[in-house]
């Protein structure tokens, strides 16, 4: 552990012995006066990496080169483009290459999985999620559980704080889980909350979950590229996340989604095809006397099926039956977004250049080094700068969230006028996530001394 000062030289120094402090080149950094603006939002959205222009560029030669047949001659070819992208995600998150899929977007690979891993019956009807998840969250679980015919009112639960706290303690989280036992269906946290900062402990919150029969999923929005994640060996059953906020592929780029080995084919709709089939109004039908859910579904797991989650030796001859892919590419439903993809490709690559171990590492320094600044900086203001994140590394990934009673807005607008590029979220909050990836230990100093400006009215 770091003794760390609140001085420019310490900050260099720090910059200076730092294996990955190359990185911060690689990308574009929005400037303020002249000089690179304090950039402490990509948990919101990532920065650009410079070789996302020519990645990019190369799809858009060979689709002009190309035409249709770029799906096959392309330097990557689009047909099987996403499979460019496996092993590093598997990588990212701690998998197996077949158990993740990069497709979608955060908010439909959510509904997708859902549509797998949400299916209430009887009293086993509850989705139990943490306090005040990212409203996108909420409005999927809501609208899966009234398209169910239930009662978001009753049937979506949140763990509450105990009172005068903010944050959720693992020993509350395990006991609802437990109190709810067979009503519980679905237990979906994030992996860590975006408003707190608050990492949760997955490993336990899984396992109690499969201890009352309960399912396990996550939402990595704010955890890909931020934690350390192992998602196979903690046994999550899904988890899905996006690609524009820590992993620095563009706006609104394409999505990631895992689903657990144990979920995944083979099927017994394979093989299908070659059985006796009846025609209906023209068309071939299924198997006779088959089940359709069985026949159309799978058995198993249901899902929302498409081509581009049919088996792929057979996705062309345009079979009327779906039979899945045996991997997480079964709930793929659209061919790959090549554009968003290209990025994606360029940023995953550079995470595994990094590594998460050393950028985890990184991490934990710089976010300490912030914490002891807004402390630093808090007493000799004396101000009451609330930082509501676990203090715990291992409880928090890069941000810091801080209550600035009495200042809030008016301080943040102030931060903003002065080049920090911070994130205000209602009702009272300023979220900081110095990224390891880009951010220096001098751009955390140089925060300091602004904040210490404003807050002293210079
Ligand atoms: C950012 C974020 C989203 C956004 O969803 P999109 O579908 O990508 O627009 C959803 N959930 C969480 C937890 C997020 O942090």
């Amino acid at each position: 552990m770091n003794t760390f000062q609140n001085t420019l030289a310490f900050a260099q120094a720090q910059d200076n012995a730092d294996p990955l402090r190359a990185f911060r080149d690689e990308f574009h950094l929005p400037q303020h006066d002249g000089r690179p603006a304090i950039y402490f939002t990509g948990n919101s959205l990532g920065l650009q990496p410079k070789a996302a222009a020519n990645a990019l560029k190369q799809e858009l030669d060979d689709w002009a080169r190309f035409g249709v047949e770029g799906h096959f001659r392309a330097k990557h070819p689009w047909v099987s483009y996403h499979e460019e992208l496996t092993a590093s995600t598997a990588r990212l998150v701690g998998t197996q290459e077949e158990e993740v899929v990069v497709m979608n977007q955060l908010t439909s690979n959510l509904h997708f999985l859902l549509v797998s891993f949400f299916r209430p019956n009887g009293k086993r009807k509850i989705i139990l999620t943490e306090q005040r998840p990212f409203p996108s969250d909420t409005y999927a679980f809501a609208s899966q559980i009234a398209f169910h015919g239930g009662n978001p009112d009753v049937d979506l639960v949140e763990v509450q704080p105990r009172v005068g706290e903010h944050l959720l303690r693992t020993e509350d989280i395990l006991a609802k889980i437990n109190e709810l036992g067979d009503e519980l269906a679905l237990v979906c946290f994030g992996g860590v909350n975006f408003y707190t900062g608050q990492a949760f402990d997955m490993e336990a919150i899984t396992e109690a979950a499969h201890s009352v029969g309960a399912i396990a999923g996550f939402d990595l929005a704010h955890a890909a590229g931020n934690l350390k994640l192992e998602l196979h060996d903690w046994n999550a059953d899904f988890a899905c996340w996006c690609s524009y906020k820590y992993l620095n592929s563009g706006p609104g780029s394409v999505a990631g989604a895992f689903v657990h080995q144990r979920h995944l084919g083979p099927r017994p709709t394979q093989g299908l095809p070659t059985q006796k089939r009846t025609l209906r109004h023209g068309v071939p039908q299924g198997p006779e006397n088959g089940d359709p859910a069985e026949v159309y579904l799978g058995k198993g797991l249901p899902l929302f099926a498409g081509w581009w989650g049919h088996d792929k030796q057979e996705r062309f001859k345009m079979d009327r039956i779906f039979k899945p892919m045996p991997t997480a590419e079964a709930w793929q439903v659209s061919n790959a977004p090549v554009l968003s993809m290209a990025v994606h490709r360029v940023a995953l690559e550079q995470f595994d250049r990094a590594g998460m171990d050393r950028l985890r590492a990184k991490s934990e320094q710089l976010t300490g080094y912030l914490k002891f600044i807004l402390d630093t900086v808090a007493k000799e203001t004396k101000t009451n700068l609330e930082v509501i994140t676990p203090k715990d590394p291992a409880q928090r990934g890069c941000q810091l969230s801080v209550l600035a009673h009495g200042k809030g807005r008016g301080l943040f607008d102030a931060l903003t006028a002065r080049g920090v590029i911070a994130d205000w979220r209602e009702p009272n909050v300023i979220r900081l996530a110095p990224v390891p990836m880009y951010n220096s230990f001098e751009d955390v100093f140089r925060f300091g001394s602004i904040l210490q400006d404003t807050l002293q009215g210079a």
